[in-house]
């Protein structure tokens, strides 16, 4: 499970699905390894299993989407090698980078705007492998408004 703990100057934790999986910001006073830390995420945890998505028939369907990332992975000129769409815990999708592009069938449920996010965020990991500046300019050339649509997702998650 990919789960990312950032130390924060806050009061309170948190916890977000993010394209790249779960982050919980916990206070600074918090250590990482503290037993409030452990309860906090497998209560999260708890929680967003009770909300997974079974299915869903306004979203795009499969082929639909499979088309999409073809018809993006054109765009950006780069190459996936397999598509899988099934259940993922705790996050969007992944991708190899022998472009194998795994997205959680939570997808199915997702306005089209952010499938495109999620798609070219993903497709985008094929030539940065990191959030960099390179990253962000393709982003910003590719799906202008992408911090938007990002935000967007995240507030998703808890609606799995
Ligand atoms: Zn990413």
């Amino acid at each position: 499970m990919n789960v990312h703990i950032q130390t924060q100057n806050r009061k309170s934790l948190s916890m977000r699905v993010t394209p790249d999986g779960l982050v919980v910001r916990i206070p600074c006073h918090l250590d990482p390894s503290d037993d409030v830390v452990d309860q906090f995420i497998s209560r999260g945890l708890a929680d967003l299993e009770k909300h997974q998505i079974s299915q869903n028939e306004d979203g795009l369907s499969r082929e639909e989407i499979q088309q999409k990332i073809l018809k993006w992975a054109k765009r950006l000129d780069v190459e996936v090698s397999r598509i899988q769409i099934r259940p993922m815990k705790w996050k969007w999708g992944s991708i190899s980078s022998n472009g194998n592009m795994t997205l959680a069938n939570a997808v199915l449920a997702l306005p089209e705007s952010l499938v495109d996010y999620l798609i070219v965020h993903e497709l985008a990991h094929l030539k940065f492998d990191n959030h960099g500046k390179g990253f962000q300019l393709l982003m910003d050339m590719t799906v202008p408004d992408w911090k938007k649509r990002e935000k967007q997702l995240v507030a998703m998650a808890w609606r799995f």
